[in-house]
């Protein structure tokens, strides 16, 4: 995973282009514990770096593929996905535990870096989770599974539908309603 030193940032900035291959994304993806996606190809990544008093500016591109499930039918969806971004890092104090917990959500928002280094694969990485549909869908209008027999429904109906409509009521069993003592 790609690492910039903050002391390797001149003055004018720095422009840079990097491709991380997809077994380090892998790798890096099992330091989550929700993820249901997978990257199918490499994370390209373009970006100006530069750095403003404490802050560092960064400007960038992110290219990929992943591959993810459609929420429905649960096939496999190949999702070509790019995001350009514009971040403002700055810098966290090494701070205590304590103070850690204080942070607002707000805070929580902000970007920073730790250390005098700046994490661009993670953050490379993070725009493309941004990017990631809450619900990815094979199509729009994708029928689903059913959810008795489980077949795909974009195939055709099943048999469960035909027999939830076809023969209408079962057959109550005898013994429960008493017949008509009188002709009614
Ligand atoms: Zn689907
Ligand atoms: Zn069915």
């Amino acid at each position: 995973m790609f690492t910039l030193k903050l002391d390797d940032i001149p003055a004018e900035g720095l422009n840079l282009n990097w491709t991380e291959e997809r077994s380090s994304l892998s790798t890096y993806l099992e330091n989550f514990s929700q993820i249901d996606f997978g990257f199918e190809g490499p994370l390209q990544s373009e970006a100006r770096v530069w750095k403003a008093g404490q802050s560092v500016l960064i400007n960038g591109r992110v290219q990929t593929t992943l591959h993810l499930q459609c929420v429905r039918c649960l096939k496999e969806i190949v999702l070509p996905i790019s995001s350009t971004f514009e971040l403002t890092l700055l810098p966290l104090k090494e701070a205590p535990s304590a103070e850690e917990a204080e942070l607002g959500e707000e805070d929580m928002e902000s970007n920073f870096y730790q250390g005098g280094e700046i994490h661009l694969s993670e953050i490379a990485c993070e725009q493309i989770f941004l990017e990631i549909p809450f619900k990815p869908l094979c199509q729009e209008d994708c029928k689903g599974l059913c959810p008795a027999c489980g077949k795909d429904l974009n195939l055709g109906s099943c048999e469960c539908v035909k027999k939830e409509f076809g023969s209408g009521h079962p057959p109550s069993q005898g013994g429960g309603v008493p017949a008509c003592p009188a002709p009614c």
